[in-house]
Order: C-alpha cells, then sequence, then structure tokens
C-alpha cells in the first residue's frame, strides 16, 4: 500500500543536515571567475579581503570542496527555526484536477518572511569571528535587511542597510522590523555615499534598484574601519548556504520514497534556486537521475534569464565590484517598480548562468497579475499567504501541473515557497481591485541596459 504521506513533513533534529552542499565540486565545467575590473584578470582571493571577510572571501573562491561544515553556531541558530517543512499540496492538486504530485519547501517560518536568514546567520557569524565591527548591506524588498537584522542582532554586530527607495516608501513595516532588531535602514540613493550622490545628480527621479543600492553598501564598507559588505543573493558562497533548503528537501522526499521530476524556483538573484536545486543537479551531472528538469521563473519585468546576455558585468550600478560572467540585463538596467522586490535585479548567480548556458536548466517569465492569479489561488488552498517573490514559483508549479493534466502523467512537483507577503499587502489590494499593471520592457528599453555593458570578452 501506498505510504500516506502527511500535508507538511518535518525532518528530525539528527536528520538535519550539518553540512553545506558546494555544488561547484561538481560541475565539470566551472562557471567563469570573477575578474579585476582594473586589470581583467581573475581576481585572487586575497583581493577579495577589503569587501569580505576571510571565511567568506574562501568560500566564495573555493569550488573544489564538495561538503563545507556547518559552523556549531549556526547550527544552533538554524534550529531556532529550521527544519523548515516539505508540504504536500493536496488541496492545490484538487482544485488542478492535476495527476501531478506537488511538493513545497515553505522558507517562510521565521520573522525575516524568507529564506534569506539561511544565509545572513552564516555571514553575521563568521564576521563575528574574525572580530569585525560591523557591516553593510543592501536590500530589495526588505527581507534579506529583516534576516541580517535578526543575525546581526544576535551576534551583537552594528548593521546599515541601504534600501532600494522603492520599497523604503511601499513598505514602511519592513522598516520598521529592521529597526526592531537594531538596523540602521538608509533609503537609497542617499546622499551618504559618493556613488549615492552621483547616481542622483544623473537621475534625480529614481526609485533605485538593488545594483545601486550595492553599490552604497561597498562604498561604505571599504571606507569604514574594520567593516565588510555582506551580499543577500547571487554569490557562490549565499548559494552554498543555501543548499540547507535542498539538502532537507532531498532528505525528507528520500524518507518519504518520492523524487521530483521537475524542480521550480524563482529567480532573483539565483540563491533560493540554486539552494534547492544543488543536491538534484548533483544527480542530473553525475547522471544518476539524468531526466529531471529545473526551471528557473522570473518576473517579465526584469528578464535576465529569458531576455538577458551572458556576458561579464558588474554586480553594482556604481561599477565598483568585481565583473562577474551571468545572465545580465547591464548594471544600468533600472527595471519598472513591480511588486516582486526581490526579483528585481539585473543580473543572476555566475553558477546558475552557466548551467542555464549550458542547457541543464530552463526559464520562464511571467507578467505579475498571472502571478498574482497564482498566489490567490494558492493561499486559498494551503493557508499560507505567499511572497509575490515566491508566487513566480507557484505559477510555474500550476503550469507544470496543468500539462500533467493534459498528458495524463502523474509527475512529482517541487518547488520552493521561499517566504510569505504579509508586507506585501498594498501589491495584493491592487491585484485585487483590478488596477495592477504589467509593464514588459520593450526591445529598446533593454537595449540601454545592455549598452551599460563593459566591454570585455
Ligand atoms: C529575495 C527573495 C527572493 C529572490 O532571491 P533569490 O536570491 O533569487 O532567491 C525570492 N523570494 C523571497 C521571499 C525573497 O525574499
Amino acid at each position: 500500500m501506498e505510504k500516506k504521506i502527511p500535508h507538511r513533513f518535518y525532518l528530525t533534529e539528527e536528520q538535519m543536515p550539518k553540512q553545506w552542499y558546494n555544488l561547484r565540486a561538481d560541475m565539470k565545467e566551472q562557471p567563469e571567475p570573477l575578474l579585476n575590473p582594473g586589470t581583467g584578470k581573475p581576481v585572487k582571493e586575497e583581493e577579495l579581503y577589503p569587501i569580505f571577510c576571510e571565511k567568506l572571501a574562501h568560500q566564495e573562491m573555493d569550488s573544489k570542496t564538495r561538503y563545507v561544515d556547518i559552523p556549531e553556531e549556526v547550527l544552533e541558530m538554524y534550529k531556532i527555526y529550521r527544519p523548515s517543512p516539505l508540504c504536500r499540496a493536496y488541496n492545490l492538486e484538487k482544485a488542478l484536477g492535476t495527476p501531478a504530485k506537488i511538493y513545497y519547501k515553505f522558507e517562510g517560518n521565521n520573522t525575516s518572511g524568507s529564506h534569506k536568514l539561511n544565509s545572513a546567520i552564516a555571514q553575521a557569524y563568521y564576521a563575528k569571528d574574525q572580530g569585525l565591527t560591523s557591516l553593510t548591506t543592501e536590500t530589495g524588498a526588505g527581507q534579506w535587511g529583516t534576516a541580517l537584522s535578526e543575525a546581526c542582532a544576535y551576534f551583537g554586530l552594528p548593521l546599515d542597510i541601504f534600501m532600494v527607495k522603492v520599497s523604503y516608501e511601499q513598505k514602511p513595516f519592513r522598516k520598521a522590523v529592521m529597526q526592531v532588531f537594531d538596523g540602521n535602514v538608509i533609503p537609497s540613493p542617499s546622499n551618504t555615499t559618493n556613488v549615492g550622490k552621483q547616481i542622483l545628480a544623473d537621475n534625480p527621479n529614481t526609485t533605485g534598484s538593488l545594483g545601486c543600492a550595492i553599490s552604497e553598501a561597498v562604498e561604505k564598507a571599504v571606507s569604514t574601519p574594520n567593516c565588510r559588505y555582506v551580499l543577500g543573493s547571487v554569490l557562490n558562497q549565499v548559494l552554498l548556504h543555501q543548499s540547507i533548503i535542498g539538502l532537507e528537501s532531498k532528505k525528507a522526499m528520500e524518507i518519504l520514497g518520492e523524487y521530483p521530476d521537475v524542480v521550480v524556483g524563482c529567480a532573483g538573484g539565483g540563491s533560493n534556486l540554486g539552494g534547492l536545486i544543488a543536491p538534484f543537479m548533483k544527480d542530473k551531472l553525475d547522471g544518476t537521475k539524468p531526466n529531471t528538469r529545473f526551471v528557473a521563473v522570473e518576473p517579465a519585468s526584469c528578464p535576465s534569464f529569458t531576455r538577458g546576455k551572458y556576458a561579464y558585468d558588474f554586480c553594482d550600478t556604481g561599477k565598483i565590484t568585481p565583473l562577474a560572467k551571468m545572465y545580465t540585463l547591464g548594471s544600468g538596467f533600472i527595471p519598472s517598480a513591480n511588486h516582486a522586490g526581490g526579483l528585481r535585479y539585473h543580473g543572476m548567480s555566475p553558477i546558475l548562468s552557466k548551467l542555464y548556458h549550458d542547457g541543464y536548466m530552463e526559464a520562464v517569465s511571467y507578467e505579475q497579475t498571472k502571478v498574482f492569479e497564482a498566489a490567490v489561488q494558492f493561499a486559498k488552498c494551503e493557508t499560507i499567504l505567499p511572497a509575490p517573490e515566491s508566487s513566480h514559483a507557484i505559477k510555474g508549479a500550476i503550469d507544470e501541473a496543468l500539462k500533467c493534466k493534459e498528458t495524463g502523467e502523474a509527475k512529482t512537483i517541487l518547488f520552493g515557497l521561499t517566504g510569505t507577503g504579509y508586507f506585501d499587502m498594498k501589491a495584493y489590494s491592487e491585484y485585487l481591485a483590478g488596477t495592477m499593471n504589467d509593464y514588459i520592457p520593450t526591445d529598446e528599453d533593454l537595449q540601454k541596459g545592455f549598452d551599460s555593458l563593459p566591454k570585455i570578452d
């Protein structure tokens, strides 16, 4: 008889992973190295020390170590909110009338409301361990700033957060949550940095962008003694920390006697998707499970994978970070003010970019009204109010399940539900009132971003 699978399944403390998994160790073809924009040569680990703390710089460059021990202090804090549940979306399956089995890994069960705490804790821990006395960062929708504030409060580190101006204005309560955890929140672009002043002079009405907030945070870090910068997505180190999502999912599915045919995740900078797919992608790369499909879902308003170029680009608008080879819309691309703030980044993780480029992954994009339609259907079925970012993955999973309905195939679908949407009620209100727009950039809009790409190949 088939085992009855619970709505929500939790690993025990003993079953929880004690190591992160580094997917690069199993990639036969490596992502292209970071380049120093001054010399055009690959960046050395030591060159990253002024920006990142040393252990994290090492993780950034380390493509060899397959499994990395999670420090005891990090595991202790993980235990407060992990394992996260692996959920079976029985009600959604029924509502769709699909033969597919839909699973999702829910990462919204902590105050930051997202998966971002998984990396925030690790980064704050390594900074404290090195004896640093403050950190800076940027935040888009606010989830990363909240997560890092929580982690910094836990380890006793002061934190400056440059928050993309549109989110600062749309989500005042996010700011308040960060302040609860002693985070110092500054709307970006601001006149507290040279690069912020420059961006404001060039474009006084800008609503800001992640790339621009990153420039400000990096400048502040390198000009403040014993301070470093931390980033909540895109980087290899962040994907490493987020592998906890995939490792827990895989273990839980193993215990339930399941394995996904399709893994779906939303893609902003690629950290949750990279973390979710890592151990499953390992099986595809080594030939154990060659047929698993991986689908990245992004907003039509910021289509890095589906309409971007695979090229070397700056990670920030101010052009002060190293160059990364990635799918990008150009660091000068400023997306329209859509509601999935966490998916408004111009670039994409170099690891995922390489996998996508080599054909191991697919990507789709959706307009935001379609995404909210999926969000509302999901909320009614599953009692979770999803974040707009996460709802991209929901929409992707629903479409996969509907394909199964047509073909009659009972596939197993796993998607990442990265967080909750309680700070996005303005967006939900607009959707329900029918006043939400779907802005899709024209080819000319995108060309402006591509024109900002550095001339390197
Ligand atoms: C930040 C965020 C994302 C996107 O970031 P990735 O690095 O692409 O994972 C997705 N969902 C939520 C809830 C977020 O906060």
